[in-house]
């Protein structure tokens, strides 16, 4: 590796770091990133370290197999998990993890980001999976994200965090900074009521020009003219819910708002409540 090239990807990793930090898409001495310096020698942040304060020299020098070859710091246990990506695909040259709030809360409550809801996000990242539990640091952790990377780009880990790949440092920051930001919206939809999927065919023409025009893992680009590319079966067949509808989406919610004006009635006045409630929704229905 030339050293000039080397102090480039040292600064746009620390660079990375320093922004996953200031996004909040990571505290204290959570996360960690690496850059493929060559095809066998990784550089990456080590252990314990506070990623909003990250410098060029904290950064340590580690081989394929996590043996550390130049640098102060320890690997971090989570290094495995870098490792069974670059392994998995030459094609990655950075990876970055984190835990992304949002994100993180949408698999502590059990609910899926898996499913086409903006367009920009299946052109580009096609949908987010959330992996199986597995306790941090483990081979059975490292060995799930490594397989599901063949077809992704970026994966959840259940009560955990993200891991994100890319050609650089910045190009993985950017899909963890777009899941979460996905995250937010999601959540905000939830909120007011309904979260609409985009029609399947939709789903299918974009994700299919966005493996095209953006590129992807070179699994998902084999499959870029195949009906429904590489979404998942639950996302072109009922959204990413259980509960397929005959035409393969899910049903929509359809909710509708019926206000009760009447501020004089308590609650437990049941019949004149019954009364307010046909009426508010006759007005609402019409
Ligand atoms: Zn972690």
């Amino acid at each position: 590796m030339h050293e000039a090239n080397e102090r480039a990807l040292r600064k746009q990793l620390v660079q990375a770091s320093h922004l996953c930090y200031q996004q909040g898409l990571l505290v204290a001495l959570d996360g960690n990133l690496s850059v493929r310096l060559s095809g066998e020698l990784i550089l990456c942040t080590p252990a314990g370290c506070h990623k909003g304060m990250i410098e060029e020299d904290d950064l340590i020098v580690v081989d394929l197999q996590g043996k550390r070859l130049r640098g102060g710091g320890e690997p971090t246990s989570e290094l495995a998990m870098h490792l069974a990506c670059y392994r998995q695909r030459p094609d990655i040259r950075a990876v970055v993890h984190a835990h992304p709030p949002t994100c993180i809360a949408f698999t502590v409550a059990g609910v899926s980001m898996a499913r086409c809801v903006l367009p920009e996000v299946v052109l580009t990242l096609g949908v987010v999976p959330t992996l199986d539990y597995d306790t941090t640091g483990t081979q059975a952790l490292a060995d799930r994200v490594g397989s599901a990377m063949l077809r992704h780009d970026a994966v959840m880990m259940d009560r955990h965090g993200a891991v994100c790949v890319g050609s650089s440092p910045l190009d993985a920051f950017c899909k963890l900074e777009t899941m979460e930001h996905m995250a937010k919206i999601m959540k905000a939809a939830r909120d007011l009521g309904q979260l609409r999927d985009l029609p399947a065919e939709e789903s299918q023409a974009l994700r299919s020009m966005g493996l095209k025009r953006y590129g992807g893992p070179p699994a998902a680009l084999a499959m870029a003219d195949q009906p429904g590319a590489d979404l998942p079966e639950a996302c072109t067949g009922c959204s990413g819910c259980t509960n397929p509808s005959d035409e393969g989406l899910a049903p929509t919610a359809g909710f509708s708002v019926a206000r009760i004006t009447n501020t004089e009635i308590i609650p437990w006045q049941r019949q004149a409540l019954e009364r307010e409630v046909r009426k508010a929704i006759s007005e609402v229905l019409g």
